[in-house]
């Protein structure tokens, strides 16, 4: 699956020039995220260098100062914070995601990692029978769930009038679900119109929807790899 959204994201880089940058550092961190998964928590700490060292490579230039200021001695820190409490933003978020994902993915079907109960990543519809199927993406295991299609995943808003979607034809398969109670959005990828499409990769593709929801008021409900 990680050589899969690598793939995904090098291929969007062709076809997106504006989030091109970001899009062509996540498939080498997805080609990296590849390499260490399957493994227990406390042997990944061998390879926290080699991400410090991938980000300052090719990451973009906020998160490379943040590397270069990082040094093996944090990973408990940033790891064992990040798991611990979810749900809680620190500048170090990406450090922390990075490392974990493919350790979270690896769960057994059923046992939920600390971040599934918290606002998803981004959503996904899949067709289902003769309609569209909805689920949400976790934003560490990258796991999908079902998730109710009217409601907002931030605040549970139900009520039509409330809930807005938003789209472009520049993106036929994306979608914004944004929430006037709230004030948040949820990126929505929709494999109907697109069944190639990767929803946690393809979200990153959607950096001018989300610099337009921006604009307009609205804060995405959980920031992506990207920080966005
Ligand atoms: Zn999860
Ligand atoms: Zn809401």
């Amino acid at each position: 699956m990680w050589d899969q959204r690598a793939q995904r994201a090098r291929l969007l880089a062709e076809r997106y020039q504006a989030s091109r940058e970001i899009l062509v550092f996540y498939g080498g961190l997805a080609s990296w995220q590849g390499r260490i998964a399957a493994r227990d928590l406390d042997s990944m700490k061998c390879f926290f260098p080699s991400l410090l060292e991938l980000v300052i490579r090719t990451g973009p230039a906020d998160l490379a100062d943040a590397a270069r200021k990082l040094d093996s001695t944090q990973f408990d820190q940033i790891v064992h914070n990040y798991w611990d409490a979810p749900g809680v933003f620190s500048e170090l978020e990406f450090f922390a995601r990075a490392l974990l994902q493919p350790y979270a993915s690896s769960f057994p079907e059923g046992l939920d990692c600390p971040w599934c109960r918290q606002p998803p990543q981004v959503g996904c519809l899949h067709p289902q029978g003769d309609g569209l199927a909805f689920t949400i993406v976790c934003p560490l295991c990258l796991r999908r769930r079902a998730f109710p299609r009217t409601r907002c995943p931030g605040c549970d808003e139900s009520s039509e009038k409330k809930l807005a979607n938003y789209s472009t034809p520049e993106f036929p398969h994306l979608r914004l679900q944004a929430c006037d109670t709230c004030r948040g959005y949820l990126m929505i990828v929709d494999l109907s119109s697109d069944p190639a499409a990767i929803p946690e990769v393809d979200e990153l593709a959607g950096l001018p929807l989300d610099l337009w929801a921006i604009q307009e008021g609205f804060h995405k409900l959980q920031p992506n790899l990207a920080g966005i």
